[in-house]
C-alpha cells in the first residue's frame, strides 16, 4: 500500500496500530465497529511546515510580501505572545488541523512560551514535532525576539529533554532556526552540530520570496540552501520549507544529502513569493512533503486545498500530466512521513504501522459522480469538511465530524477577543 493502491477491504485497528487489512475481516469480540460504505480510508494527512503560533494572527497580516509581512505584523505579534494566547492560538490550530484530517505536524514555535504548544498537542492527541524558533539577529527582529545564541540554544536543549518522545513518542522536539537572515554562523554551526548528537530534526525556512534570496546573495555572496548545506545543515534529518528559488546547484545538493523540502503553494501564493519547481525537484528525487505554513499567510490550514494547488498550479508550465493527484496524495502522507523520519510507523496503511486514520465522505454533491481514480477525487476535489473520523494511534479525535479533545466551537468564538488582546499588547490594535 506504500504503492498507493486502492482497495475495498476493512481495516481493523488494535492497541493503537493498524492491525490488519482485508476484506470482511472478523471483528473481535468488544470491538467498535465504524461503518465507512461510501467514504476512503486514508493515511493520516501529514503538513511537515505550520507555524501553530501564528494562528490566531489570521486575517491581520494580508496583502504584504514576505519581509514587510514579518517585520511589520508578524514578529511584533509573535512579540506580544503571552502564554496564555500563544496555548488559544495552538489550540485552534490543532483544532482545525485535526477537523481537517491532518495528523501530524512539524511547527515551528515563537521564541517564548514554547512548552504550550507541546502541552496544546499532548492534550489534542495531534501527532507533533516542533521547537522554538531561533533567532539572534536580523534588520527590525523586536527586542523580545532576539536572543543571545547560548540562551537560545540552552532553551531548546531544555525542551528536547523534557518533550523529545513524550506521550508515548507521539511528541517530539526539532531544532529551528528561523532563516537565514535571523541566524548567525556560530548559531547554525552549534544546531547542525547539537542535531547529530541529539538525534534531533532541523526544521528552517530557505529561499521563499525573491527580496529575502537576494538580501541572503548580498549578505553571503551565497544562497539559502547552498550556505546550509556548506555548514551541515543537511541531510535527512533536515526539512526545508518553501525552496521556491533554488538554483539549479541547490536542487543537486538537497538532492545527494537526502535533504527534504516543504512545498506550500497557497502560502508562496499569497505572499507573491513565487512558484517553486515541484516537477523538477521531483524529477531530481527530492523528498516532497506539503505544508500549509502560517494561518496569516495562506490564510487556511486545509490540507485539501494545498494539495489542490499542488497538483494544478505547475500545469501551465510543464504540462497537464506533469503533477499526478496520486503523487500529491503521497507527498501529503508518506512524503511527510519521510520528512519527519516516521516513514516507518506512519504515512500509509500498512499492519503494523500506528493508527494515524482518516476517513472522508465521498458522498457529498461536490464529489459526485465518482470518477475512476479516486486520488484524483480526493486531490481535486475534496475538502476538510468532508473528513468525519480522524485517528491517532488508534484514538478517536474525531468522531462523526466532532472534535473530542478540544472545544472548536468556543475556541472560534473566542479567538477574536484573545486576537485583540495580543494586537494591543503589539501596538497594533
Ligand atoms: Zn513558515
Amino acid at each position: 500500500m506504500d504503492r498507493r493502491r486502492v482497495v475495498e477491504a476493512d481495516l481493523l485497528i488494535e492497541g493503537g496500530r493498524i492491525a490488519a487489512i482485508g476484506p470482511r475481516l472478523r471483528r473481535p469480540a468488544g470491538a467498535e465497529l465504524i461503518d465507512c460504505r461510501g467514504r476512503a480510508v486514508l493515511p493520516g494527512l501529514v503538513q511537515a511546515h505550520v507555524h501553530l503560533c501564528q494562528v490566531l494572527f489570521r486575517n491581520q497580516a494580508d496583502g504584504l510580501p514576505l519581509l514587510d509581512w514579518l517585520r511589520r505584523r508578524i514578529w511584533p505579534l509573535e512579540a506580544a505572545h503571552d502564554a496564555r494566547s500563544l496555548r488559544f492560538s495552538a489550540r485552534l490550530g490543532i483544532a482545525e488541523l485535526l477537523l481537517g484530517g491532518t495528523t501530524a505536524v512539524l511547527d515551528m514555535g515563537t521564541v517564548h512560551h514554547t512548552e504550550e504548544l507541546f502541552l496544546a498537542a499532548e492534550e489534542s492527541g495531534l501527532r507533533y514535532t516542533g521547537g522554538k524558533a531561533l533567532m539572534d539577529r536580523g534588520e527590525r527582529v523586536p527586542r523580545a525576539l532576539r536572543e543571545d545564541a547560548e540562551t537560545a540554544l540552552a532553551e531548546a536543549r531544555e525542551l528536547g529533554r523534557r518533550w523529545h518522545g513524550a506521550a508515548e513518542g507521539r511528541l517530539r522536539h526539532a531544532l529551528c532556526p528561523r532563516f537565514v537572515l535571523s541566524c548567525g554562523e556560530p548559531l547554525l554551526r552549534e544546531v547542525a552540530a547539537l542535531a547529530s548528537r541529539e538525534g534531533w530534526i532541523v526544521h528552517s525556512h530557505a529561499s521563499e520570496h525573491p527580496e529575502e534570496t537576494a538580501v541572503v546573495r548580498r549578505l553571503l555572496g551565497e544562497d539559502n540552501a547552498a550556505y546550509y548545506h556548506r555548514l551541515g545543515i543537511r541531510g535527512p534529518h533536515v526539512v526545508l520549507a518553501h525552496c521556491v528559488h533554488l538554483t539549479r546547484r541547490e536542487m543537486g545538493l538537497l538532492a545527494s544529502a537526502g535533504t527534504h523540502a516543504v512545498h506550500c503553494p497557497g502560502a508562496n501564493l499569497k505572499l507573491g513569493s513565487g512558484v517553486a519547481p515541484l516537477p523538477e525537484l521531483r524529477r531530481r528525487r527530492v523528498n516532497l512533503a506539503i505544508g500549509g505554513d502560517g494561518a496569516p499567510c495562506n490564510n487556511t490550514l486545509d490540507v485539501f486545498r494545498e494539495m489542490r494547488l499542488a497538483a494544478t498550479l505547475h500545469l501551465p508550465r510543464f504540462g497537464p500530466t506533469s503533477v499526478r493527484p496520486a503523487e500529491v496524495l503521497e507527498m501529503a502522507t508518506i512524503g511527510g512521513a519521510r520528512a519527519l523520519g516516521l516513514a516507518r510507523e506512519i504515512g500509509s496503511l500498512v499492519p503494523g504501522k500506528r493508527a494515524d486514520v482518516v476517513v472522508v465522505d465521498l458522498r457529498a454533491p461536490h464529489l459526485s459522480p465518482r470518477g475512476d481514480d479516486l486520488h484524483a477525487t480526493l486531490v481535486y476535489g475534496a475538502r476538510a469538511s468532508d473528513v468525519t473520523d480522524v485517528f491517532v494511534d488508534g484514538r478517536r479525535l474525531v468522531a462523526a465530524g466532532e472534535l473530542r479533545t478540544l472545544d472548536a466551537q468556543g475556541l472560534a468564538r473566542d479567538a477574536h477577543a484573545e486576537a485583540k488582546r495580543v494586537a494591543r499588547r503589539a501596538g497594533l490594535a
